[in-house]
């Protein structure tokens, strides 16, 4: 039974074929520049065979349609006809206060997606725009959301209502609803799993530190608390993205600096964070190396990204009193032992103790502790899988509602 899994984006789809008994992905890659010069289809397969197919695509219809050619081609393919695609599950961003969890989709979801358009207006159009596509290219195929914002659906209003005129909540949904949903859950189910628990039992930290970054407060299997709010602006320092700011700072800019609003939304998102405050690169690997150097603003920058991190542990702590699981996951969460290590030193206070061997330990993939065995709170490192996720969910929905 095979799932094939849907992230489509304004120029780009991406896509997985997987396996759903053996979890094997039979082929993945991605659709880059669509309806732009130098489009491309980038397609491997399970067995590493990798083909880069430069042509015209000049919509999110001929994506798709590249991509089902591909993998039902006799020399390259993994299945021999579409009926081999039990389902879809398409990645969407935002579903507002819509949908608690993944749903099966229909015209009235696709309208509900529609009405989110303004709270996501650069994610919720090429989503929508790639499940139409997907829809007319796989007439037929059930198809499922999943949506990052739905996990954080649990968070109670103290969390997600913000501190301005209660009217801009009712009139315009303007509150806090977090993303990374499907990474979180992910990793708290499995992070469980590992240590012989269920997530259900505990409270657990999980820090996906990516590009994008976020944090997550998960209580007895909700998400309570996370760091990102209206957008996925709010909350840790990021590769390019400022995180919480003064929020006064826009005005100054607007005001003294005479930005556009224009001007203001590429600065906080493109040009801040680790890269804003370095000068030098966002991603943390060219900062390593920058800091190995000698460059001051390069520690600095690794800095601020930790303590910020550091501080979000503590007031999670504080808002569930006690954790029993800290996670790192992502890019930087799965393979920055600097990092992690960074962030976790001087917290013997709330119990949590690091096992510097295990720290160091190149993970390639794996789970595993890298807290000490006196720690009071394990802290371990467990890669997510935000694709596998999708598909299991949307092979749940989709089975259930086909009995
Ligand atoms: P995205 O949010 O785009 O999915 P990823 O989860 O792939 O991002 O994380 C990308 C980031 O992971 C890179 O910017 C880089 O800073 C970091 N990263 C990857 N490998 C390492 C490493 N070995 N050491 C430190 N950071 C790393």
């Amino acid at each position: 039974m095979n799932v094939l899994v849907i992230n489509s984006g304004s120029s780009s789809i991406k896509f997985q074929l997987i396996n759903m008994k053996t979890k094997e992905v039979l082929a993945k890659g991605i659709v880059e520049r669509i309806g732009l010069d130098g489009s491309k289809l980038k397609y491997l397969r399970g067995d590493n065979e990798k083909i880069e197919d430069n042509r015209e695509i000049n919509d999110h219809e001929e994506g798709i349609e590249l991509i089902v050619k591909y993998l039902t081609s006799d020399l390259l393919g993994v299945i021999k006809d579409i009926k081999q695609i039990y389902a879809v599950g398409h990645r969407v961003v935002h579903a507002g206060e819509k949908f608690k969890s993944t749903v099966i989709i229909d015209d009235e979801v696709m309208n509900a997606l529609k009405e989110c358009i303004p709270l996501a207006p650069l994610h919720n159009p090429a989503n929508i725009i790639g499940i139409e596509a997907t829809m007319r290219k796989l007439p037929g195929i059930p198809m499922a959301g999943v949506f990052d914002t739905a996990f954080h659906q649990t968070m109670p209003e103290k969390a997600f209502i913000y501190a301005l005129p209660y009217e801009l909540y009712e009139s315009d949904k303007i509150r806090r609803y977090g993303f990374h949903g499907t990474s979180h859950f992910f990793v708290a189910k499995k992070g469980a799993k590992f240590i012989g628990k269920k997530m259900e039992e505990l409270k657990i930290i999980t820090c996906h530190l990516g590009n994008g970054s976020s944090i997550a407060a998960i209580e007895y299997g909700k998400s309570i608390d996370t760091s990102m709010g209206f957008t996925p602006l709010e909350g840790l320092v990021m590769g390019t993205r400022s995180g919480d700011i003064d929020p006064a700072i826009p005005m100054y800019l607007q005001r003294n600096k005479k930005m556009t609003y224009f001007d203001v939304d590429t600065l906080l998102n493109k040009k801040s964070g680790i890269l804003g405050i370095s000068g030098i690169s966002s991603d943390l690997r060219d900062i390593e190396e920058a800091v190995e150097k000698g460059d001051k603003r390069a520690k600095l920058s690794l800095e601020i990204f930790t303590y910020r991190i550091k501080k979000y542990i503590g007031s999670y702590i504080a808002v569930m009193n006690g954790v029993d699981l800290i996670i790192f996951t992502a890019g930087i969460g799965e393979n920055g032992p600097i990092e992690r290590e960074m962030i976790l030193k001087d917290m013997e206070f709330f119990g949590i103790k690091l096992d510097k061997k295990r720290n160091n330990k190149i993970f390639k993939g794996k789970k595993g502790l890298i807290s000490a065995d006196d720690s009071k709170i394990k802290v371990m490192v467990c890669p997510t899988n935000e694709e596998l996720e999708i598909a299991e969910q949307t092979l749940e929905i989709i089975k259930s509602n086909k009995k």
